[in-house]
């Protein structure tokens, strides 16, 4: 008798034990209705039934699994959250309803008041935000360090620090951290070690691997990488997994079901855009580099890089972010995006349409005169997320500009 193949909805995750990420990114996760669509099912409900009483009580007391509501789970979402688990060779993943909400429920859940954080200065701005203003008011302080400066991470360490975060390669500088010396730092002090890997998505890093425990996504970035949804992820072990989604179910920043879908279908493409981003970025790094209006590019895949060797060690590509200084200053710089035509200036990033922006009065704005100083935030500094459009057109288009400038 022939064995009938797809008599099961779900794919047995033993069947996905060993397989690649290229392959996981495909197929980890998929939850089948008893249709047997291929692709993924949407399941835009609020709420579940059950077939008696006595069964929703039973799912009410945690006594048998099921979905309840929309709040707490929802088979969509489940199915992002196995396959961005997968990914990242974590236990569980915990969808949110944004990068932010993931960063926010990963705190709430793990610290209290008189708790601190220890955390890199070139964080994402409104992580900075979240962690000193709103955090700060219910108790819980934040010391900033230098994302390279190991000394200063050593020196920050208090007896009450419970987390240390970060994200590398940072933004806009494109600096790596040795997570393995962070982890090291973190395991001596007990603290939570939590990688922000937005930049890097797992295809090309995964933190656990390096000694971090716990991985946030802004999923509105490389994860999608067309620009249509706003979400987040939380990967960990279980346990701690356990702690966030308590939160989440509690406070309710969860994922739809209908970005969940999206994420689903931005992930089975995820593994070739990225290396499409990163072939593309490096070349275009090379190409600024020559150019005489250009002071200085800052791409972790370039020899010239101070951390080149580190990244290569830690990542299996240099990303799709390059930073450039111009020569001059503001007017230099808002002159080369002004000039640009196709590329689109915005601050959104990890799309496959190129964008610019200028740091220091856009993502970076707020940052004080000083800080802006310390984080290299210079007036002259110009941030491309590069895309995947044809490398020549790239060129055409921040050449219309760079030629406008002296040398
Ligand atoms: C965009 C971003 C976030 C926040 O994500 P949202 O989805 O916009 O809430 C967090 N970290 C990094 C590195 C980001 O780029």
């Amino acid at each position: 008798m022939s064995r009938i193949r797809y008599q099961q909805t779900a794919i047995p995750e033993s069947d996905m034990q060993g397989a690649s990420i290229e392959t996981l990114a495909l197929r980890a996760g998929q939850n089948r209705t008893p249709e047997l669509e291929h692709s993924d099912a949407i399941y835009p409900t609020s709420s579940f039934i059950y077939g008696s009483a006595a069964q929703a009580a039973a799912r009410f007391a945690g006594d048998e699994p099921g979905n309840i509501y929309s709040r707490f789970t929802n088979p969509t979402v489940q199915s992002f959250e196995r396959r961005i688990a997968a990914m990242e060779g974590g236990e569980r993943a915990v969808a949110t309803s944004s990068g932010m909400s993931a960063i926010l429920a990963t705190c709430m859940a793990l610290l209290q008041s008189g708790d601190h954080v220890v955390c890199s200065r070139g964080v994402f701005g409104t992580t900075n935000v979240l962690l000193q203003k709103y955090l700060g008011r219910f108790g819980v302080s934040t010391t900033f360090v230098r994302l390279t400066d190991e000394a200063e991470w050593q020196a920050a360490i208090r007896p009450e620090t419970k987390m240390l975060f970060l994200e590398t390669p940072s933004n806009p500088l494109c600096e790596v951290a040795d997570m393995a010396f962070i982890s090291d730092l973190a395991r001596q002090q007990g603290a939570w070690f939590v990688v922000d890997n937005c930049f890097c998505t797992p295809i090309l890093q995964r933190p656990l691997e390096h000694g971090a425990d716990i991985i946030i996504h802004s999923a509105t970035k490389y994860l999608d990488g067309q620009g249509r949804c706003v979400g987040g992820c939380v990967v960990g072990d279980d346990k701690t997994m356990e702690e966030v989604y308590g939160f989440l179910r509690s406070a309710g920043p969860t994922m739809s079901p209908f970005n969940a879908w999206v994420f689903l279908k931005g992930l089975e493409t995820l593994p070739i855009r990225m290396r499409a981003h990163c072939e593309n970025a490096l070349a275009l790094a090379e190409w600024l580099e020559q150019r005489p209006e250009v002071e200085e590019v800052f791409y972790a895949g370039l020899p010239s890089h101070p951390q080149h060797a580190l990244a290569a060690r830690q990542q299996s590509g240099f990303g799709g972010i390059v930073s450039f200084r111009v020569k001059g200053g503001r007017d230099e710089a808002w002159q080369l995006v002004d000039a640009t035509r196709m590329i689109s200036i915005t601050a959104n990033l990890g799309d496959v349409k190129t964008t610019v922006t200028h740091p220091a009065t856009t993502t970076h704005g707020r940052l004080s005169p000083e800080d802006k100083e310390a984080a290299g935030i210079t007036e002259n500094l110009v941030r491309l997320s590069v895309g995947l459009e044809s490398l020549d057109d790239l060129k055409t288009d921040l050449a219309r500009g760079l030629d406008q400038l002296s040398t």
